[in-house]
């Protein structure tokens, strides 16, 4: 019986079922925001467990725009030390920095220590 009424059909054949009575998980966006003001919208399953950062195309973290900050650190978002440094410096600086410390290092001008 039931191989008969697959008679027919074709490998392309659209699905008889339809889509009556098929609800997509719940969903829930986040808003994140980067030390430098870009949002990034990421949605979740509604039950998912949110992190509380993400990473921004720019390379910094981001935090959930609507996230009061620690009390302790005054509500401010957290930002790592490389965060800070990409804000006053661009990666063009860094690298000739990087290269005139390090021609100083082979030079003997700087100590290890210093
Ligand atoms: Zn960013």
């Amino acid at each position: 019986m039931a191989e008969r009424s697959l008679r027919g059909r074709s490998i392309g054949a659209k699905s008889l079922e339809s889509d009556e009575g098929v609800s997509l998980a719940e969903r829930k966006e986040v808003v994140y925001v980067c030390p430098k003001g870009h949002r990034t919208i990421v949605p979740f399953a509604s039950q998912a467990t949110v992190p509380a950062t993400w990473f921004c195309h720019c390379g910094l973290t981001c935090v959930q725009e609507d996230h009061q900050g620690d009390p302790l650190d005054g509500g401010k978002p957290k930002r790592s030390h490389y965060d800070m440094l990409l804000e006053r410096r661009t990666e063009d600086e860094l690298k000739k920095l990087l290269a005139e410390r390090i021609r100083k290092h082979e030079e003997g001008e700087l100590s290890d220590y210093e």
